[in-house]
């Protein structure tokens, strides 16, 4: 099977705000097209026309390739981490990070799609050995108001919701200050203690939660005056508490904060893997399958967090695309216990909502391991048609 084609689809929600932090308002979604007839689909968490530029750009010398022109023409008989070297190097002086390898992500996922399509098997089933029987989401919540009594009760009611749905874990993002607080609020950092801990009393002891607090804090000790408040609160894991080229700061949360630290949204590559995980020394891995450079990447990055004892929670904020990557990756990974999972119910993108149109179905809180050829998963074509704006 040979690709003859790609298509770059710009997607935004009619409501689009570029001064809220949700980037589930924007998506990039390709299909890579073959002579066999077969379309495979990927998705990827980066602004859409920078990510299409970096697939469509023409070529201008040997390591300066478009990513389309290097692909047009591949044969999908290759092994998936070759095809993957020949786009890394062939972009090199493009990218080697950054939006180039969201771009290579998207690729590699609808490449998945296709192999999966080809062998008439789940993507997983290509991926590796069965991991577990079912595929455990956690709920991810963005709470709303011009309060902070608004923007508290309404992550309470949020997560009660989660819970009521099925739910067996949420993450709580909770951005009061920092650089993704879009709120309008700027709160003091016991403000943060009192929502987690309504939410806390709110479920009850025995539901997980995590919690999101999106680079919020400006350095350790900072961060620490807070965390070590939270020692009670029985949290599966703090995201992001600092910036993250903060390394050697997350190294030293890892040694003295009371929970497991958990970051890796932004990343791209194995590459700043191994440094998220040697020198920021996280506990939690969380590769997004668009963003780290597709499926093929972060197999490799499940394989590194494995030999290191750390657990991957894979990042997705995008649509039934991307959770379908997510839950493909999580049933052949022993070490992964949840995926993010960005609830249709409990979310404001309609692009979320209706992109897919026959989702992976959660029955009381748990995905069984996706069956249908591929990523398993079909476009709504009148969706893609209503959100294209380029
Ligand atoms: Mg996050």
């Amino acid at each position: 099977m040979t690709i003859t084609d790609i298509e770059c689809h710009i997607l935004l929600v009619p409501d689009v705000r570029s001064d809220v932090t949700s980037s589930a308002q924007d998506n990039i979604v390709v299909r890579v097209l073959t002579d066999e007839g077969l379309v495979g689909i990927g998705e990827t968490d980066v602004n859409p026309w920078v990510a299409r530029a970096a697939i469509e750009s023409p070529s201008t010398h040997t390591m300066g390739l478009g990513l389309k022109e290097m692909l047009v023409g591949q044969s999908l008989d290759e092994s998936p981490e070759k095809i993957w070297e020949k786009l890394y190097t062939g972009s090199a002086m493009n990218g080697r990070r950054g939006a180039v390898i969201c771009a290579i992500g998207a690729l590699d996922m609808a490449m998945w799609d296709l192999r999966g399509k080809a062998a008439g098997k789940p993507c997983w089933q290509l991926l590796g050995t069965k991991a577990k029987d079912v595929i455990v989401p956690y709920a991810s919540l963005q709470p709303n108001g011009n309060s902070f009594e608004e923007y508290r009760d309404s992550l309470v009611e949020w997560v009660l919701r989660a819970r009521s749905l099925g739910f067996k874990a949420a993450k709580l993002e909770v951005t009061l200050t920092g650089p993704y607080n879009h709120s309008g609020l700027n709160e003091p950092d016991q403000r943060t203690t009192e929502v987690v801990e309504a939410c806390r009393t709110a479920v009850g002891d025995d539901f997980v939660l995590m919690v999101d607090v999106q680079y919020a804090w400006s350095d350790v000790d900072r961060a620490l005056r807070t965390l070590q408040t939270w020692k009670d609160l029985n949290l599966f894991f703090i995201e992001t508490p600092l910036q993250i080229d903060n390394l050697k700061g997350y190294a030293q949360l890892h040694r003295e904060a009371p929970m497991p630290i958990a970051a890796g949204e932004w990343q791209t590559t194995r590459f700043e893997f191994e440094d998220l995980m040697d020198v920021g020394q996280v506990d939690v891995a969380q590769p997004d399958i668009g963003r780290v450079g597709g499926l093929t990447e972060a197999r490799r990055v499940c394989q590194m967090a494995l030999e290191r004892e750390r657990i991957i929670v894979p990042h997705c904020w995008k649509t039934g695309i991307g959770i379908a990557a997510s839950a493909h990756l999580a049933s052949v990974t022993d070490h992964c216990p949840y995926i993010e999972f960005l609830p249709a119910e409990l979310c404001d993108s309609d692009l979320r909502k209706e992109l897919v149109v026959d989702e992976l179905e959660m029955i009381n809180g748990e995905i069984p391991l996706p069956q249908k050829p591929g990523l398993g998963i079909e476009l709504n074509e009148e969706a893609l048609v209503r959100f294209r704006v380029d």
